[in-house]
């Protein structure tokens, strides 16, 4: 079929093919350890669940204003102006379904035919897809694994073009776990203000964050909040992923074209999942801290059952709920172990290079699971890996 140019470069994303794989493998009878999708294991918080239950049953089934609730865009706003410890109006403020939208619909605002787009490789892949979508060129910086995956900030040096028009950031990173420090915000920040570049900063996992760190964020640099766009949601931090709701945080004049891209795309986020949203802000706290702090745990297992696997290397992440191994000195690739951990030891991971060619040599696996899961993953990665 002849399709647009707009769309010839998108791909499957390949966590769902994954998971699809593995799908057809439990059909079969065998028992399958995901650890390919990046969600939480538990459920939506109790207080949420109840709220968006209540909601549907008083009736919030009705379409809301495009750039989402007054209500939310209030208790966001504030969420932010407390976290970032700077100045937010509700104004600013635009919901999506997820956080994938406050990542497309800004770039659909902002990049123009030719401009270029530099993101982190390996990254989420949505960031090269959307922004070929735009009709931009998607320019990959690597992560250096020596950095704790941060930029390498010579390559992004040489890279930065009269061209770039953004830089797209995602601190802590899915697919590696890494933190960017602040001296390499402060180096990317001047770069952007000298050269008058747009910064979308991809905070999704920002509140799961290991050992008390507080994740650093660009857009509270000088010069910064005029030039940023911040990307967050629900899906991580309060485990609601299919409930569908996140949102954007930018200057308010893009926050108007966003707002208008929402009303011709989607019309609005469901209603309930919105007054879900703000039963999260609002609530209790504490249970955010806690399932980070079962996160840490888990981590910490994985990683050094991960570092007993013989060729295996694994950093230990900082944030998100993901760790990154480097499998280079198995002289196998990373296709080759994703293959073979699902076939021979039932375990799904991802290969690195699904999230860019900088990812080859690495697999990815989520720790957002049991304790006992996770541990019986690390016994059959070993039992396969004997038998080799
Ligand atoms: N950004 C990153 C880095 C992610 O890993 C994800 C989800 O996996 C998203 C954005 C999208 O989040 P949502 O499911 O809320 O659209």
């Amino acid at each position: 079929m002849d399709f647009a140019e707009r769309v010839t470069h998108l791909a499957q994303e390949g966590a769902y093919h994954m998971l699809a794989r593995a799908q057809a493998l439990e059909a079969t009878g065998r028992r399958i350890i995901h650890l390919e999708v990046g969600q939480p294991d538990a459920p939506t918080f109790e207080n949420v669940t109840r709220a968006g239950i209540k909601a549907i049953e008083d009736g919030f089934t009705r379409y809301t204003v495009p750039a989402g609730m007054p209500a939310l865009r209030k208790a966001i706003a504030e969420d932010a102006v407390q976290r970032y410890g700077m100045e937010f109006s509700p104004n600013q403020v635009v919901v999506g379904p997820g956080a994938k939208p406050a990542l497309f619909f800004p770039t659909l605002a902002l990049v123009r035919p030719g401009d270029e787009v530099i993101y982190p490789d390996p990254g989420f892949p949505t960031y090269a897809a959307m922004v070929g979508v735009a009709g931009g060129k998607a320019v990959p910086v690597p992560l250096l694994e020596e950095n704790d995956f941060s930029f390498d900030l010579e390559a992004f040096d040489r890279l930065v073009s009269d061209r770039t028009r953004m830089i797209i950031l995602n601190s802590p990173s899915n697919p590696t776990g890494g933190v960017m420090p602040v001296s390499a915000l402060e180096h990317i920040a001047a770069v952007a203000r000298d050269r008058d570049i747009w910064v979308l900063s991809d905070e999704i996992y920002t509140r799961i964050a290991y050992d008390g760190l507080q994740v650093p964020s660009i857009v509270t640099l000088p010069g910064m909040a005029e030039r940023t766009v911040i990307c967050d949601g629900f899906s991580k931090t309060y485990a609601m992923t299919g409930w569908r709701l996140g949102y954007g945080i930018m200057p308010e004049a893009l926050a108007e074209r966003v707002g208008l891209l929402l009303t011709h795309s989607i019309g609005c986020t469901a209603s309930f999942t919105q007054v879900a949203g703000i039963e999260a802000l609002h609530g209790p706290q504490d249970q955010v801290d806690a399932v980070v702090a079962e996160y840490q745990r888990r981590r910490n297992m994985l990683v050094a059952g991960l570092n007993r696997i013989p060729g295996w290397r694994c950093r230990m992440p900082q944030g998100a709920f993901y760790v990154f191994p480097n499998i280079t000195a198995t002289d196998k690739s990373s296709a080759w172990w994703e293959d073979f951990l699902l076939d021979q030891a039932g375990v799904g991971v991802l290969s690195g290079a699904a999230f860019g060619a900088n990812g080859e040599g690495y697999l990815r696996l989520c720790f957002a699971d049991s304790m006992e899961n996770l541990s019986e993953a690390v016994d059959r990665i070993a039992d396969a890996v004997a038998r080799l």
